[in-house]
């Protein structure tokens, strides 16, 4: 239907891992849980950022030691936080091109995401199109995290407009039924 009826009713048909979106466990596991199966407790929680927007290049891995520099001074990754490595790389979103760079963009290092899945964190975002970077190969972060039932969130924007830590993160997905990965808005309470 369209105006010239009285109302517009849109259909969409789209990749559910477009733009910003969540994997969920069942990305990469077969039994793992569903988008629709990750409770609310887990999606709206503290917020860490890491910020390494100075440092990073293509190559470039979140290490252990960016994370203990941010413990230093913010004190200790939360149980149950989402913590999102902030790369930089969102601002090259506009081009394509630059953005996917062949594959190669910043990522977390798989004993970085040790280390978080250590502090029980709730889940890994990050501004690129993966955590794993430009790791193509072997997705360790991915295994780690979405083997243990976490969850991922890639392609995220604005994380400059977010403290290093004290806000809070809602991150709602659409409750799609079998879902593997979603699109959905993350905001930061501050
Ligand atoms: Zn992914």
């Amino acid at each position: 239907m369209d105006y010239d009826q009285g109302v517009r009713v849109l259909k969409y048909h789209m990749h559910a891992g477009i733009g910003t979106h969540m994997d969920a466990p069942s990305h990469f596991f077969k039994e793992g849980r569903n988008i629709a199966d990750i409770p609310l407790e887990e999606l709206a929680c503290p917020l860490r950022i890491i910020d390494v927007s100075k440092a990073a290049h293509p190559e470039y891995f979140i290490s252990v030691e960016d994370l203990k520099q941010h413990e230093n001074i913010y004190g200790k990754i939360p149980k149950g936080a989402l913590v999102c490595g902030h790369t930089g790389w969102a601002s090259r979103w506009s081009d394509p091109k630059s953005y996917r760079n062949e594959m190669r963009f910043p990522g977390f290092s798989k004993e970085a995401a040790r280390l978080l899945f250590e502090r029980q964190v709730a889940g890994i975002g990050i501004d690129t199109l993966s955590p794993d970077g430009s790791d193509t190969q072997d997705f360790p972060v991915h295994k780690l995290f979405l083997g243990a039932g976490k969850y991922l969130i890639e392609n995220l924007t604005n994380l400059d407009r977010a403290p290093p830590s004290g806000a809070s993160v809602i991150a709602f997905p659409p409750k799609l039924k079998s879902g593997t990965e979603v699109t959905l808005r993350v905001v930061a309470i501050i």
